[in-house]
């Protein structure tokens, strides 16, 4: 269905904020205005759940984790970035796949499987959209992904 996700986003993020027991600050780089995407809200909710549980299992103590939304052409744009420990350049292409984990020495301790983010790939593809992650070994992590977008008539002229 049709959904605001600048609202939803808000809201998922509410969540994670009222229920974090890090250190980390949160910090959203949010549209003020609504942007209208067709999509299944259970099935993004997991998308974002998948992403921002990374964001928060690998942020170090006072990490802030930075929220944004932003219109590129046809296109919204969502991303999560961290200050965590990075991913080898050699990985980033793998991250996707099902139950790949970097470094599986520093990961065991981290717990999971290792298919939050092919999950959240799987979902994205069938909205018909991308999702792909920059990280920088030792500064941090962005993960982003795209989705259609139209710009709402009615948006145009107010
Ligand atoms: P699961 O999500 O199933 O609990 P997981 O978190 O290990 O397990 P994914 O979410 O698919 O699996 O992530 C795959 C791997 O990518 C992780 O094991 C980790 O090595 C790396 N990774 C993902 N997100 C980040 C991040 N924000 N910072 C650093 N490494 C990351
Ligand atoms: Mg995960």
């Amino acid at each position: 269905e049709w959904v605001n996700f600048i609202k939803f986003f808000h809201r998922i993020i509410d969540r994670f904020e009222m229920t974090k027991e890090q250190n980390v600050t949160f910090k959203r780089n949010l549209p003020d205005q609504a942007m209208f995407v067709e999509i299944d809200e259970d099935k993004l909710t997991q998308v974002l759940y998948n992403i921002i549980s990374n964001a928060l299992k690998y942020s170090p103590e006072g990490g802030q984790v930075t929220f944004s939304v932003e219109e590129r052409g046809k296109w919204m744009v969502v991303s999560v970035s961290d200050q965590g420990m990075g991913i080898p350049k050699k990985s980033i292409g793998k991250i996707f796949d099902r139950f790949y984990r970097v470094d599986k020495a520093r990961t065991r301790k981290m717990g999971g499987t290792g298919l939050g983010l092919a999950i959240a790939k799987e979902i994205v593809d069938a909205h018909g959209g991308n999702i792909w992650a920059e990280s920088e070994e030792g500064k941090g992590t962005t993960i982003s992904f795209s989705l259609p977008y139209e710009r709402a008539e009615e948006d145009e002229w107010s």
